[in-house]
């Protein structure tokens, strides 16, 4: 590569929506039917390489329960981008999703990239919230709009570089020893 740069990336959004299934999916090309709540936050890394560019990703998978949400500042303060992930299932999740978009970007630089993930596709026949709606929602915003399935990987992949085609590069000859 001749270009790289290291970046954090955080994953938020209501409870049980796939964000671990969706950091677990892309880092480790696994996906499980239950999958452990997130206490807190954890972290995991992986490196997108396309093209020339190099981009390492610190990804930090939050926790959804409300009583976790106070720490989500301390999380999301700092990263680079943010996943904001709903279940298409689930209007409520929906709404939440609102919500976090609104908070992150009333707190955090201007610059920060975020993306909104509508997660579990493979549900299609119980969609509550129409393609549609989430996407002009999305282009109201403007931010991008990606469906995803972490259950069958569709999509999956297609987010994260897409994040990491956002970031700021850095040429590799530029940087100091
Ligand atoms: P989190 O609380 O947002 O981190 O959600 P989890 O990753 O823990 O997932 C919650 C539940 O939804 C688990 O039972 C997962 O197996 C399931 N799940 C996650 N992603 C998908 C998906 O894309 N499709 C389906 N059908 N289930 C999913």
């Amino acid at each position: 590569p001749t270009t790289s740069s290291a970046s954090k990336l955080v994953v938020l959004g209501y409870a049980s929506v796939g964000k671990s299934s969706l950091v677990l999916r892309f880092c480790k090309g696994l996906f499980y039917e239950y999958q452990e709540p997130t206490v807190g936050a954890a972290f995991l890394t992986q490196t997108i390489t396309f093209g020339t560019t190099e981009t390492k990703l610190e990804i930090w998978d939050t926790a959804g329960q409300e009583r976790y949400q106070s720490l989500a500042p301390m999380y999301y303060r700092g990263a680079a981008a943010a996943l904001i992930v709903f279940d298409i299932t689930n209007y409520e999740s929906f709404i939440k999703a609102k919500n976090w978009v609104k908070e992150v970007k009333q707190q955090s630089q201007s610059n920060e990239i975020l993306v909104l993930v509508g997660n579990k596709v493979d549900m299609e026949s119980d969609r509550k919230v129409d393609y549609s709606e989430a996407e002009n929602y999305a282009i109201e915003l403007n931010l991008a709009y990606f469906e995803t399935s972490a259950k069958s990987g569709y999509n999956v992949k297609e987010v994260f570089i897409e994040v990491a085609k956002m970031l700021p590069q850095t040429p590799i000859d530029q940087k100091l020893p």
